[in-house]
């Protein structure tokens, strides 16, 4: 009795050291709740695709990982429609992320990153065949190249329906660059694309992945909302807003279903 009568001591002078350091009661934005907020993860899977086209017999092994063939590309839309997946633009994770706006049951994000002229070409077609949406990541250096989409077809992406955002400039890596560099490839391609576009570009994709602490910081202070890695993460989180993770989507089925299928998920 002795012994317990000395635990409940101990928890009363705890709980009521607490009310004293913390107050009582407390205000809808306390630091507590505010750090929880920007703390829980929201599951959602973002699928990651580069070249979409075919594959030829001489390809190399980098370009057989980074190309999903059409015919892949509509099993996997096929297989998203016949599971009740609903493809989303990423604007659904930053009204989520700043007005606590629940995503969509089955969300699923389609990303496809450097611009290629293919993805115009292949993806954009069955995006729209499917009535789904997906979102285009280009480095603005590159836009008008022979291989890659102009600002024509950016704009017809735009107006179609689906997201455009900056991928650097020259695809620089952001980890090995600094200052003017960063400011190059962040800051001068977000307004360019938005003036080009004549509408917020809000997101921006890590060229390659790469980013470090520096990198951040020139994200955030030029205005964007959500940075894209290739980290592969379900759980997204305000806290890692510019750590956004993202699986790779290749030429199988199974490089979709299986971020979806995942318990985490
Ligand atoms: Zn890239």
């Amino acid at each position: 009795m002795k012994k317990l009568g000395m635990i409940f001591l101990c928890a009363m002078l705890c709980v009521a050291s607490a009310c004293k350091r913390f107050g009582a009661p407390r205000a809808e934005a306390s630091p507590e709740s505010a750090l929880s907020k920007n703390t829980a993860e929201i599951k959602f899977p973002i699928i990651n695709f580069h070249h979409v086209g075919p594959i030829a017999t001489n390809a190399t092994e980098k370009q057989v990982t980074y190309t999903t063939t059409p015919e892949v590309l509509e099993a996997e839309l096929k297989y998203l429609k016949d599971h009740g997946y609903r493809t989303v633009l990423l604007d659904v994770l930053i009204d989520a992320f700043d007005k606590g706006v629940p995503l969509p049951p089955k969300a699923v994000a389609l990303t496809f990153d450097d611009g290629w002229r293919d993805q115009f070409r292949n993806a954009f077609p069955l995006l729209k065949k499917y009535g789904m949406v997906g979102s285009f990541f280009i480095p603005v250096g590159w836009v008008g190249h022979s291989k890659v989409m102009g600002w024509t077809e950016l704009r017809e992406l735009a107006d179609a329906g689906m997201g455009v955002g900056t991928h650097g400039y020259l695809h620089w890596h952001f980890d090995t660059i600094h200052g003017w560099a960063l400011d190059r490839e962040i800051v001068q391609t977000k307004k360019t694309m938005e003036q080009h576009l004549g509408r917020p570009v809000d997101v921006i994709a890590y060229p390659g992945g790469y980013y470090n602490a520096e990198a951040i910081g020139v994200v955030k202070a030029a205005g964007y909302k959500l940075a894209l890695t290739t980290k592969h993460r379900i759980g997204q989180s305000a806290a890692l807003r510019f750590e956004v993770g993202r699986f790779h989507g290749g030429n199988s089925l199974e490089t979709v279903t299986d971020p979806l299928t995942s318990n985490s998920y």
